[in-house]
């Protein structure tokens, strides 16, 4: 959704005094309506809020609309770096968030036995008092597991892990450690880079869905318009590379449905061509080792393994070194393997090869905005978290801690995560949902919805952007901030801990926060007004960022196709677990509107599929939506076909995001989690979860399913030529 500027004017006017009104306990108050009638609340009138959006981790800037008391709409924020205005359906539905029936409405402790699923009410203080002594009773074993939050929190949070001698991992599923991790590699920055794609004129994408959940979606949809029509004269040509059609292959000049795992393996052929062909643009002092590196691989060989035929491959590295301004970018199906680091770099190796570091349209790595506890760039992988089983039944004494993370969904059962939960001596959860890892939890101590708190939020793209979260309506249930319930216990420990936190709550630490980061911005302006006027905007964003210097310029140690489980014999299919627009990895199922989104390639809502080519379907004798079984060497699901011309023959497609065991009415019970399907396969390189690595066989039931399909014409899906190899 757009908000048009003329209109942002008008909320600039109505958020200069409404944004003050949550600033303290006194004022949020105002915000009630006709309770405590006030000047500033008129019934039918509203006021807008500049905010930041945390459904998912690109931080967009977001404008609340509030009437008397009630947030009603969700809009982007025009000013923002990041999104400019626009909103993806997942921040519309933010709202559902916070007025979801089954939020948890107060703190919870645990009765009979751990996950037999009961609780009982507890009150704030006695469950304060119980978190705090088990965090005494088992000193240095505490863990938290914590989705990435970068900023204030970040630096709470690792402040208080530190004093206690504790583990802080931040973690999400879709935190692409692999990417990260080829980075470090080929250039030695751990950090997520920002691609150009706007000013890009030809894109080579290796499974990167950046139409649709991967790394900022808005930001690169933004960027991705103005590539293909911003520019008067100039349509950039876009490639995407990957077995199966995704909503980003549909909008592609042309898609390559390559075979799965031998993506890093093209781009050494498409890099190999480059170099013989003489268009690689390398300082000197690289060339010798690129042409060592590119040698040792066969281009018919590469055509045979990935069946790309060598025409194609030669058609795509002259499309790519011709360009005036290539970018190649890797991600998604090509990072999901247990070569996905080093396939990542191959793909690096490309941008290299066409000299386009911190040039226009390319990549490039940004400086943090300074002055802030930046933990963003460093998610871990999931062997980290696979690391905990170890330590836990090592310490057995230890205390898990969680702040919103359902490593138990996000996790395969083969992985054996759950030994972590049956081996701590406590586990507190902080969310806000009775989600399947908070069902198993000792102690509940739910979290504000983050329309109800206070934030902050750094974007290292080429706007550094500090976004600054303020709360848009008073707290709906009795729930806490749970920056205040760090640092009261900080306050309850004392010593050392309360020195180092000493802050009354977390608002008073943000504000300090920002008192000193602002002095040195807006130094012509007194604090309150600065931050006043941050508020206003939703954040402080500044001139242009400094690029990173890129000092290592490496190429990967191998590539070679990945590793599967399952013999082929036995399991003839690739799987390819994919994120729904909505649902992305299943935090999206317990929103209504996100389960009626129908899936763009397919048109299905609110349930699970299994999609197959035609052709496979019908040597199987498979009818499109018969129930089929999905049987991996760790597990089985049913659900139903949807024929799916975009998938190569010899795969089978499924969405992430359902089948959920708890997580409210609209999640629990609804169609089949896919992740129990998967082998405990890692890319050791990142540590990285291969959810592309295990094979699977389908077997008939004979039942017939009852997918509910919105729009059954099937138009938007290109055919993959049956049976035929290479690309369409
Ligand atoms: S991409 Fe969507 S869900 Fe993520 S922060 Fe932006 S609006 Fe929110």
């Amino acid at each position: 959704m757009d908000l048009k500027r003329r209109d942002f004017l008008k909320v600039l006017g109505a958020t200069a005094a409404g944004s003050l009104l949550p600033g303290c306990a006194g004022e949020t108050k105002k915000l009630i309506p006709y309770l405590l009638p006030d000047e500033e609340i008129v019934p039918g009138v509203a006021n807008w809020y500049a905010s930041v959006c945390r459904e998912c981790e690109a931080g967009c800037g977001i404008l609340v609309r509030v009437m008397e008391g009630r947030a009603r709409k969700v809009e982007g924020n025009p000013t923002h770096p990041v999104n400019r205005g626009k909103l993806c359906a997942r921040g519309q539905a933010s709202l559902q968030g916070l007025y979801n029936p089954d939020r948890l409405q107060g703190p919870l402790q645990r009765e009979g036995a751990r996950g037999e699923g009961r609780f009982k009410p507890i009150s704030w203080e006695d469950g304060m008092s119980r978190w705090v002594s088990e965090l005494e009773k088992h000193p240095g074993g505490a863990v938290l597991i914590s989705r990435p939050v970068p900023g204030t929190l970040a630096r709470l949070f690792s402040t208080f892990i530190k004093e206690i001698s504790g583990r802080l991992l931040f973690y999400h599923p879709s935190a692409e450690r692999a990417l990260a991790a080829a980075n470090h590699r080929s250039f030695g920055i751990d950090l997520l880079p920002e691609y150009d794609l706007a000013n890009t004129t030809y894109l080579l994408s290796f499974g990167a869905p950046f139409l649709s959940d991967w790394l900022s979606p808005v930001h690169y949809g933004f960027a991705y318009g103005r590539m293909r029509q911003g520019r008067p004269t100039v349509r950039g040509r876009f490639i995407q590379v990957e077995p199966r059609l995704s909503l980003t292959a549909a909008s592609a000049d042309r898609w390559v449905p390559i075979r799965p795992g031998t993506e890093g393996l093209l781009a050494v052929g498409i890099g190999q061509v480059i170099l013989q062909e003489g268009r690689a643009r390398l300082a000197k002092g690289d060339r010798g080792r690129f042409e060592k590196f590119y040698s040792a691989f066969s281009l018919d060989q590469i055509a045979a393994e990935t069946e790309v035929p060598r025409e194609g491959i030669i058609r795509l590295a002259r499309g790519f070194s011709e360009a005036a301004a290539p970018l190649a970018i890797g991600g998604g199906s090509a990072a999901a393997q247990t070569n996905g680091t080093n396939t990542l770099m191959a793909i690096n190796a490309l941008n290299l090869l066409v000299g386009n570091l911190g040039a226009p349209g390319g990549i490039r790595f940004l400086q943090p905005v300074e002055g802030f506890h930046s933990a963003q760039a460093h998610p871990v992988s999931e062997q980290a978290l696979l690391d905990l089983r170890g330590f836990f039944k090592k310490q057995k004494r230890s205390v898990l801690m969680l702040y919103q993370s359902n490593p138990l969904y996000a996790l395969p059962s083969s992985t054996r995560f759950r030994e972590v939960f049956e081996d701590a001596a406590f586990v507190v959860s902080f969310n806000s949902f009775m989600d399947e890892s908070t069902a198993l939890a000792d102690l509940i101590l739910p979290d504000h919805f983050f329309l109800e708190s206070w934030g902050d939020f750094l974007n290292e793209g080429i706007v550094p952007t500090a976004g600054l979260a303020q709360p848009v309506v008073i707290p709906r249930y009795d729930t806490r901030p749970v920056g205040d319930l760090f640092l009261s216990v900080a306050k309850r420990i004392g010593g050392r801990m309360e020195e180092r936190l000493p802050w009354i709550d977390f608002r008073t630490m943000l504000r300090e926060q920002w008192k000193t980061f602002l002095a040195r911005r807006e130094r012509d302006k007194s604090f309150e007004a600065a931050w006043v006027e941050r508020l206003q905007q939703g954040g402080w964003w500044g001139p242009e960022g400094r690029l990173v210097s890129v000092s290592r310029r490496a190429l990967p140690d191998a590539v070679e196709p990945a590793r599967f489980e399952g013999d082929p014999k036995e399991y003839p299919f690739y799987l390819s677990l994919f994120e729904s627009m909505g649902l992305h990895g299943g935090e999206g199922a317990n929103r209504p509107w996100l389960q009626e989104l129908p899936d763009p390639m397919t048109s299905v809502v609110w349930g699970s599929w299994v999609e197959i080519n035609p052709k496979t379907a019908r040597e199987y004798g498979i009818q499109e939506r018969e129930i089929v079984r999905v049987i991996s060497p760790y597990g089985e699901i049913e659900a139903s076909v949807i024929y799916f011309p975009g998938n190569r023959p010899d795969l089978i497609s499924i969405p992430l995001g359902q089948g959920h065991t708890a997580y409210g009415r609209y999640a629990k019970g609804r169609g089949v989690n896919p992740l129990t399907l998967l082998a405990p396969m890692i890319d050791p390189l990142s540590g990285t979860l291969a959810t592309g690595a295990t094979r699977v066989r389908i077997e008939r039931t004979g039942r017939r399913g009852r997918p509910v399909l919105v729009d059954q014409t099937g138009e938007g899906t290109r055919r993959h030529p049956e049976g035929k190899k290479g690309e369409t």
